[in-house]
């Protein structure tokens, strides 16, 4: 034996074998994510990106993701969606009417990408710094006419077996005026871990991937992270963990929501928008953190719509931001999608709202559904 043939044996030896033919009808760039991460920051657009992007020495974690995309966030029955339309439209891939959970315009129930996920075998969350039964998280498990049913939404929590659970609006589950069940009680007879702020902080819990897992972070809505709330990047790394290793092969569906990026909006409050949205970067960094390591993953980060009209006027520099609002309400304007992982491709060009629901589904392969 030649030292040639001695060094070709052994280079052989290091090829994993492998059928050409297949390899030839899947191109490379065409990889199926395992797990899909979609991150919403209620109320974020450009500008708020923009924000705390200086504010962040013009850094911002949005520049890691290689595919930008635009969104058109519209409702059925206007130009101007509201969170809950812009949710489900995200969530279930339907145009519907404004103050619409999970539903058509016709009021029929539309399964979720979450549901979807459940029901093809893989673990599922949700995690925000809202109400856990709030618009965004709702349309992705609950079916019902108006966001205002909160009680109904929470309900809805236990006619799933979502995996992993972090939100305000504990009262929802527990001092209920529609009827006298406890929710929580029957989360947990239903095998679930549940804990909650008053109890212990959510740092000092290690979760326990036999068990389903929910946490309270306020009996209703959460504080704003400028006074003090600290959570959602934390439950964003623990979601990913846990959810991880709990899906085993089958892969996880989490949706993680920055909310109060909006209600700084509302309040037409640049510093509060600044504050949401710099926690929010953080959560991203800690998903982005998890999909590098794991290299199947597909993480998207957009908004439902934009709030405040907000501008950031001139006179403005790095270290002085000048902001303007033009309403405090949801606007019509573009809504940026970012993509990172397998399957990121397919967000990129300009498309509907409900096409991201479309787009997620194609990049994991499953067949196009007849109601859509
Ligand atoms: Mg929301």
């Amino acid at each position: 034996m030649t030292i040639y043939s001695l060094f070709f044996m052994l280079l052989l030896s290091a090829i994993p074998v492998s059928n050409t033919s297949e390899i030839r009808t899947e191109p490379a760039e065409v990889v199926t994510p395992r797990n899909i991460i979609l991150m919403i920051g209620d109320g974020m657009g450009i500008s708020q990106i923009s924000a705390a992007m200086y504010v962040n020495g013009n850094k911002t974690n949005l520049e890691k993701f290689p595919v930008v995309g635009l969104h058109k966030a519209i409702a059925a029955d206007g130009l101007i969606t509201d969170s809950a339309a812009g949710s489900t439209a995200l969530a279930c891939g339907v145009r519907t009417y404004t103050g619409a959970i999970g539903v058509n315009q016709d009021t029929m129930p539309m399964m979720s990408i979450l549901e979807e996920a459940e029901a093809r075998g893989m673990a599922t969350g949700l995690v925000t710094t809202s109400s856990i039964t709030d618009a965004t998280p709702a349309a992705f498990i609950a079916h019902v006419k108006l966001r205002n049913q909160v009680e109904d939404i929470a309900a809805s929590f236990l006619n799933t077996e979502i995996d992993f659970l972090v939100g305000g609006g504990e009262n929802a589950f527990t001092r209920r005026k529609t009827d006298n069940r406890n929710l929580r009680l029957e989360l947990e007879q239903k095998g679930y871990f549940v804990s909650g702020y008053k109890e212990q902080a959510l740092t000092d819990i290690v979760p326990v991937t036999q068990q389903n897992f929910a946490y309270f972070t306020a009996e209703e809505e959460p504080l704003s992270a400028a006074k003090g709330r600290n959570y959602l990047p934390l439950a964003s790394n623990m979601a990913t963990y846990f959810l991880n290793k709990r899906s085993g092969e089958k892969g996880f569906f989490l949706m993680v929501e920055g909310a109060q990026i909006e209600w700084g909006g509302h309040e037409k409050n640049s510093e509060y928008i600044i504050s949401e949205m710099t926690d929010f970067e953080k959560a991203i960094s800690e998903v982005l953190k998890f999909a590098e390591r794991d290299g199947e993953t597909l993480v998207i980060v957009t908004a439902d719509h934009e709030t405040g009209g907000y501008a950031i006027n001139p006179g403005s520099t790095v270290d002085s931001l000048i902001p303007a609002f033009s309403t405090d309400q949801a606007t019509g304007s573009l809504i940026p999608v970012f993509a990172y992982g397998p399957g990121a491709e397919y967000f990129r060009g300009i498309y509907d709202n409900t096409s991201i629901y479309a787009r997620m589904r194609k990049s994991m392969g499953w067949a196009s559904r007849a109601s859509n």
